[in-house]
């Protein structure tokens, strides 16, 4: 009994860091005591190891030689947690005494932690799992969402369901922070309409430390208790308190945790208000005014926008902004007009909205877009902010993002890496050198690779078929017939992401009558995988999904057309594994950057996209499909009728015959060639240690020494 109350610790110990969750050995472990369970429980380690029958752990133990595999994962934990020899040791020591703070109002980390949306929480979960990898000195800063972002269901109309689970926190991978007396530790914001308090929470990203505020303490008002309940679920109201508690409570929580940050990073204008609460904070201990507080602030400050989508931006009427920051502006000195102004492009407009983005770029010295085309797009777009400056002289470069590499590559694509990159390339990804070993892989391994990953997602999606049609209560022949959805030898395409609308999730759908044609063809047929949620309020995203389930559900597609519901980071890393190709339609030029296409390069699925974004620097004509050439029309209709007709046609002269070209042994010669270009052109540019080291270089040390912004513009 000891030893069985000895292994339960340890696994309990692996699970409460989230370094597990880009450890294919420590995954497999879990899964492989009770998969089902494993499965049930969400990939959540806490609530599996709570739910795991006793006797089952003794017998799998025993079957498993677990004590030596634990025993295993735990010396390579502790090595990973004290190794002194990363690059940041090198490369980023200047910030060691005094790390980078870095917010964010979601950070996506794994599907059992669900407080994230999408690419911008996955974005920042990918920023702390690399950091931690390159021992960058890194703290961060959130909010728990206790009922997160919501969970989706499609009912008999094809209509999206939304549904919130009250999450309970023993289950989830977090620790209550204490005070010295041993009580929870709380912030306390005063408003003028009253106080509002938070506790935090920590939560252990390998070597970063991430702390939550939650709202959920005895002593808030009913409605502030609930807060931070939802992501992205509240009026202005909420969303104004919610930010309230993230930038002015999260540099509050740093400085009551003992911590002195050199550098603030916002990812994204979200957690703006940070900037004023270090400015006070500046008046308060150094005795100076505000405008060299605000000097010293926008020098340390490094802001990430996000999208140029304008309703992206949050604004808030002056009252609102009065009601909430108004003690704080008393703080800084500031009058009503002038502290209104620091929030407007045009100071003295007394009807412009109070805008988080423009306080942002107010007070950071560093700022860019997240590509190179939305880092231009962002210097038109901000201009009149810089009445002396030129687009091109605009204060906004760019870093493009990237994924990290541990997370979203497949344990069987890894293996291919470790065989023929080196083993020491997990080290080394961020140089062409490191891939450009790729060519060394004998064309049949890598297809067969893919072949297993493909069969993995096939599986997947069938088991979420039928399991999504027995909750809606359908017939034994229809669950029978998701069963046997898809099929190993099509071309498989997938689309998977928010169902915005400058996403166009229905592009390919504007011909039905050609579609057809291409899923019912004889010898060159096509399957398409689609998954996504729509915001709750947006109708017309609900639309477009009722319409591709319905589509899914028409005879003339089954088998070959499928929604899969619930998107999340789950059914996103099952997709990206699996696919062989990746559609990505948004209207040029408003998708920022995007990610998923990169996890579907890391693991050999080639991207077939609008060249926005990251696809605009990404696609050199060999390492996937480039739909269109970039041209963009003030009138919407008109591209997207262009747009719509481009994607058919390279879909069907370039990307269908190419798959389709086999030789005497059966290989897509051609195919392969495109995958191996795609690794060797694209994977060390597009991963999140190279875009972290780019933060750290260009905008972190300089940020941390007062000196001026050296990001990369083109
Ligand atoms: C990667 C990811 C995203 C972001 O992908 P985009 O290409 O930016 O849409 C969104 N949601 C989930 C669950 C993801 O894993």
């Amino acid at each position: 009994m000891v030893g069985q109350a000895q292994t339960i610790e340890k696994l309990k110990e692996l699970g409460r860091n989230l370094w597990w969750t880009w450890q294919p050995g420590v995954i497999s472990l879990f899964r492989e005591l009770d998969p089902a369970l494993w499965h049930e429980t969400d990939h959540n380690p806490i609530a599996f190891l709570q739910k795991i029958d006793p006797s089952r752990l003794i017998k799998q133990a025993a079957d498993m030689a677990l004590d030596s595999r634990i025993d295993y994962a735990f010396r390579r934990l502790n090595e990973y947690l004290e190794n002194k020899a990363s690059w940041g040791a090198i490369h980023a020591s200047n910030l060691r005494v005094r790390p980078v703070a870095y917010f964010s109002a979601e950070f996506g980390l794994h599907e059992s932690l669900p407080i994230y949306s999408g690419g911008l929480g996955v974005l920042a979960g990918d920023h702390l799992k690399s950091s931690s990898d390159l021992g960058i000195p890194l703290v961060a800063v959130g909010l728990l969402y206790d009922q997160g972002y919501f969970r989706q269901s499609i009912d008999s109309n094809g209509w999206q369901q939304e549904s919130y689970l009250n999450a309970d926190p023993d289950l989830l991978p977090i620790e209550p922070v204490l005070d010295k007396s041993g009580e929870p530790l709380k912030i306390n914001i005063d408003t003028h309409s009253g106080v509002l308090q938070a506790q935090l929470w920590k939560v252990e990203v390998g070597r970063i430390n991430l702390y939550l505020l939650d709202s959920n303490v005895a002593a808030n008002s009913a409605s502030d208790r609930a807060l931070t309940s939802r992501l992205y679920g509240g009026d202005a109201k909420v969303r104004i308190r919610q930010e309230l508690l993230l930038g002015v409570g999260g540099v509050r929580a740093l400085h009551a945790l003992g911590y002195h940050p050199s550098v603030l990073h916002l990812n994204e204008g979200h957690s703006a208000f940070a900037t004023l609460e270090m400015i006070r904070w500046k008046m308060e201990t150094e005795s100076v005014p505000f405008g060299e507080a605000a000097q010293d602030v926008a020098a340390m400050t490094v802001f990430t926008t996000h999208t140029p989508v304008a309703a992206g931006h949050d604004r808030f009427p002056s009252q609102l902004v009065e009601e909430h920051l108004g003690k704080l502006r008393e703080e800084l000195h500031l009058s009503y007009d002038d502290f209104m102004g620091l929030g407007r492009v045009y100071p003295s407009d007394m009807n412009e909205l109070y805008c988080m983005t423009v306080i942002a770029l107010k007070l950071s010295r560093h700022a860019n877009g997240v590509s190179a085309l939305h880092g231009q797009v962002s210097r038109r777009m901000w201009q009149p902010l810089f009445p002396n400056k030129t687009v091109e002289e605009v204060p906004i470069g760019h870093i493009t993002n990237g994924v990290h590499v541990g997370t979203w590559v497949a344990p069987q694509m890894r293996l291919i890496f470790d065989r023929h990159l080196g083993v020491d390339w997990p080290e080394k990804m961020r140089y062409p050198e490191t891939w450009a070993a790729i060519d060394t892989v004998d064309d049949a391994e890598l297809w067969e690779t893919q072949q297993v990953l493909k069969a993995r997602l096939i599986d997947f999606v069938r088991n979420r078929l039928v399991e999504q049609a027995v909750k809606r209560g359908e017939p034994e022949a229809a669950k029978a017939k998701l069963g046997s959805a898809l099929d190993l030898n099509i071309l498989t395409i997938g689309f998977a992401r928010r169902f915005a609308t400058y996403k166009r999730a229905n592009l390919v759908l504007q011909d039905v009558e050609r579609l057809t044609a291409m899923l019912s063809s004889i010898d060159q047929p096509i399957q398409l995988i689609f998954a996504g949620k729509a915001h709750p309020e947006d109708r017309f995203g609900k639309e477009l999904i009722q319409n591709i389930v319905k589509l899914s559900r028409d005879s003339r597609f089954e088998h070959r057309l499928v929604f899969v519901e619930d998107y999340d980071m789950n059914v996103a890393r099952q997709l990206v594994q699996g696919v062989d190709v990746w559609l990505n339609n948004p209207r040029r030029p408003q998708e920022a950057s995007g990610t998923s296409g990169e996890k579907v390069l890391l693991n050999g699925g080639l991207n077939f996209s609008i060249l926005d974004g990251w696809w605009a620097e990404a696609y050199d004509g060999s390492n996937g499909f480039a739909i269109g050439t970039g041209q963009c029309n003030s009138v919407p209709s008109v591209q997207d009728e262009r747009d719509s007709r481009d994607l058919l046609k390279t879909l069907n002269e370039e990307v269908i015959p190419l798959y389709y070209k086999r030789d005497m042994s059966g290989l897509p010669r051609e195919w392969i060639a495109r995958q191996k270009s795609g690794f060797r052109s694209m994977a060390w540019r597009f991963n999140a240690d190279r875009m972290v080291m780019d933060y750290v270089q260009n905008c972190y040390l300089p940020a941390a020494l007062g000196m001026s912004c050296v990001m990369p513009r083109s």
